[in-house]
């Protein structure tokens, strides 16, 4: 039977010819493409750790995560001035405003910022303020979007959509590279699955990571706190992510401070930084044992 615009992997060179390993022989089986941010590199010698509050709800709130998020040895800052909310009636992000303390935030502690940015019409306002642009999981196939960030001289962040296939996803991506902008990360952020909700937000999907390393060059990363909706999940998923073989994580961090007000969206799934610094110690000493068996190997 032939069902109409199915696809499997073998149509990727067609779907994406700029992105698919096999129209681009010169990255080999397995070289990725560094994007770079700032002094960020995605897919380089080292895994990249984005961290940062789900919303900007306040200058104090935010100045406050990104300082200690800094101090637990993040590369990056991530946060969200535009908020996409199931309910309209929920807070929906600062805005402009909150797009003015992102920036803030990023030059006290010299942080590069991601925030996410939904409206075709506000993609060069919020490029305006930050280091690069969250395209998320919702506008995955928002395909005039896709066609703005490919256009708006900075680097992309692209979530996956929480039921895309990965031909879908990197059919999305081909979009913001058909524009000109090849500074593109992948992010997978856990997917709808029957069980969705029960245990978890959404269902980690671990397999994925190898298998976009394989079809295509760019660098991917993982979102373990919208896959699972669970703080006591974040740091497993975070390292069964590292050994899938993710270029990165972006995790979402809420004040430890016992007076601290709860965040206004996510709270279940925001870690403390101390957490975070627990990740990170990981994410390290894995990177030193790796170059160690590399050179024990190389000997
Ligand atoms: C986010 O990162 O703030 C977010 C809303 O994520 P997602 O698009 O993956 O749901
Ligand atoms: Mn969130």
């Amino acid at each position: 039977m032939i069902i109409a615009g199915r696809v499997d992997v073998d149509d990727l060179p067609r779907i994406c010819p700029l992105l698919s390993r096999r129209t681009n022989p010169r990255y080999g089986e397995s070289q990725t493409r560094v994007v770079e941010v700032g002094r960020v590199r995605f897919g380089g010698e080292r895994p990249v750790v984005i961290a940062g509050p789900c919303a900007v709800e306040n200058r104090e709130q935010t100045l406050e995560i990104a300082r200690a998020v800094k101090g637990s040895g993040a590369d990056m800052l991530r946060g969200g001035a535009y908020k996409p909310r199931t309910s309209p009636h929920d807070f929906q992000g600062l805005g402009l405003e909150g797009l003015k303390i992102l920036r803030e935030a990023s030059q006290e502690t010299g942080l590069p910022v991601v925030t996410e940015v939904m409206d075709v019409r506000l993609v060069d306002q919020v490029a305006e303020y930050v280091d690069m642009l969250q395209v998320g999981s919702r506008n995955m196939q928002n395909y005039p979007l896709l066609v703005e960030v490919g256009r708006c001289g900075k680097p992309v962040l692209l979530k996956r959509g929480m039921a895309a296939s990965l031909c879908e996803w990197l059919g999305a991506a081909e979009y913001i590279a058909k524009e000109g902008n090849l500074e593109i990360v992948l992010c997978e952020r856990g997917i709808k699955a029957y069980p969705s909700g029960e245990y978890s937000r959404y269902s980690l999907d671990l397999s994925v990571i190898p298998a976009v390393r394989a079809e295509t060059f760019l660098p991917v990363i993982v979102d373990p706190s919208h896959a699972t909706g669970v703080a006591a999940m974040v740091e497993s998923a975070s390292r069964a992510a590292l050994e899938f073989g993710s270029h990165g994580l972006i995790i979402e961090v809420a004040s430890d401070r016992l007076d601290a007000v709860k965040p206004k969206c996510d709270a279940a799934q925001a870690i403390t930084p101390r957490t975070l610094r627990k990740i990170i110690h990981f994410v390290e000493t894995r990177q030193e044992y790796l170059a160690e068996r590399l050179h024990v190997a190389s000997a």
